[in-house]
């Protein structure tokens, strides 16, 4: 069986080797000059730079049956998260998987004795689920879900639209309950990690000894000779290359990194922006959990901005900078570190995930389309995640193979 896989993405990478594992022959045509698509990263003077600051969750059940996550060498970071509020930092420790560490921010003020309650309550809830349940009944916002199961509006403001607003890409909460479950899980679960080598080699280890085509965009479906057309661009793409309706509306996000010589902090925590005119987001010292992300004596920080301002690269670094002021008011010895970083690069990506509103499941596609011998692979299929994305090219693999029936409720 002769396949053409359009796309070097997750998606296209993981349906691409299934296939050739069975024994079909196997072409793989990407339109930019590298793999990866969004799971990217640049190796530039000592420096890995993802494409747009990312995390890998270990949990990722599609991830696991597909990855060696051993010759990933894993880095992984400590839950929770420092939370900068007002001139002040709290810890908060680990939400998700110990809501008893919620203690210590009972006392300073930053959760509810409720919230503890309600967190333990949650991570053992979708914990006793298979990962396929959380996508029953009815769907609804995350900002309506956690409201109906009473979370005080000082845990939504001050962790979640924060954590989950830069796991989404949308401070607003109006991303599907499910995909916040399914994160919750995710977090419960397992660790967040990012590669040693960068978060393109999750891309790389399935690329191996793959038949890949570079520079080599489809324009057209109509001259490709193959016996099998998987389709595994982003979802824009995909519906103009078939004609066939794929789930519009896209977030995005823009990262700055800066390289420093002192550490900002110590610890491998993220730094989230409760402040509500927050203009980074989130703040990740990516050499307190990845040192080989920079070379010796550097220090690689990330800044995370939701959404894509116009503004030129000068004022967004900044404005960056002064919003990290801000983050670190009171701390002297931040502020002196501070002072000694400099902006490195700056990675504007308007379409980083699709849309992902409530009841956005009833609008994906199936793997096989009503055209001949074509099928989708593509995180649009499945979830916006790399998660998503390996899904759908296992589901993309397994309907070529088999002309299995699909359903979509699965991870
Ligand atoms: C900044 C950022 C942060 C993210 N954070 C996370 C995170 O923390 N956790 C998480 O799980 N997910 C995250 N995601 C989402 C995740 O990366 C994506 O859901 C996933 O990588 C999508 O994979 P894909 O293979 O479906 O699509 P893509 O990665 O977009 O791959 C599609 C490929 O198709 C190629 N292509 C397009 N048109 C053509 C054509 N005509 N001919 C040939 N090739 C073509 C493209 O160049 C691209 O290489 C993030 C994404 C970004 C960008």
């Amino acid at each position: 069986m002769k396949v053409i896989v359009i796309g070097a993405g997750v998606a296209g990478l993981t349906c691409a080797r299934l296939l050739e594992k069975s024994g079909a022959e196997v072409v793989v045509y990407e339109k930019s000059d590298g793999i990866g698509g969004r799971v990217r990263s640049d190796h530039t003077k000592g420096f890995t730079l993802d494409r747009g600051f990312q995390v890998f969750f270990t949990a990722y059940p599609a991830a696991q049956r597909q990855l060696d996550y051993a010759a990933l060498e894993l880095r992984t970071f400590s839950p929770g998260a420092v939370i900068a509020q007002g001139d002040r930092r709290h810890i908060l420790a680990d939400p998700a998987r110990d809501p008893d560490s919620l203690l210590p921010s009972l006392l300073t003020g930053i959760v509810t004795p409720e919230d503890k309650w309600r967190t333990w309550q949650l991570s053992g809830e979708v914990g006793a689920k298979p990962t396929s349940a959380l996508l029953d009944g009815p769907d609804e916002t995350t900002e309506r879900f956690l409201k109906r199961r009473g979370f005080s509006p000082l845990f939504v403001e001050n962790f979640i639209r924060p954590f989950f607003g830069g796991v989404f890409l949308d401070r607003s909460l109006q991303t599907s309950a499910r995909v916040f479950q399914f994160c919750w899980k995710m977090l419960a679960e397992g660790d967040v990690a990012l590669p040693a080598r960068g978060m393109g080699a999750i891309a790389a280890q399935l690329a191996a000894g793959l038949d890949i085509r570079l520079e080599s965009p489809v324009e057209s479906l109509t001259a490709l000779d193959a016996d099998v057309i998987v389709v595994a661009t982003p979802a824009p793409e995909a519906a103009r290359l078939t004609g066939i309706a794929t789930p519009e509306g896209s977030v995005g996000t823009t990262t700055l990194y800066f390289a420093g010589k002192v550490p900002l902090w110590q610890g491998k925590k993220i730094l989230l922006n409760a402040n509500c005119d927050a203009f980074v987001n989130q703040a990740v010292l990516l050499t307190n959990t990845a040192p080989e992300y920079a070379p010796s004596g550097e220090c690689l920080l990330a800044a995370s901005i939701i959404g894509v301002p116009s503004t030129d690269e000068d004022r967004l670094f900044a404005a960056a900078l002064t919003d990290l002021r801000r983050m670190f008011t009171g701390d002297t010895a931040a502020q002196s570190a501070l002072a000694t970083y400099r902006p490195l690069a700056a990675y504007r990506i308007p379409y980083a995930q699709f849309a992902q509103p409530k009841n956005f499941w009833q609008t994906l596609p199936k793997n096989s389309t009503a055209l001949p011998k074509t099928y989708f692979a593509g995180e649009f299929t499945a979830a916006s995640s790399t998660n998503g994305a390996i899904r759908s090219g296992e589901k993309a693999a397994s309907a070529i193979l088999a002309g299995a029936s699909e359903s979509h409720g699965e991870y």
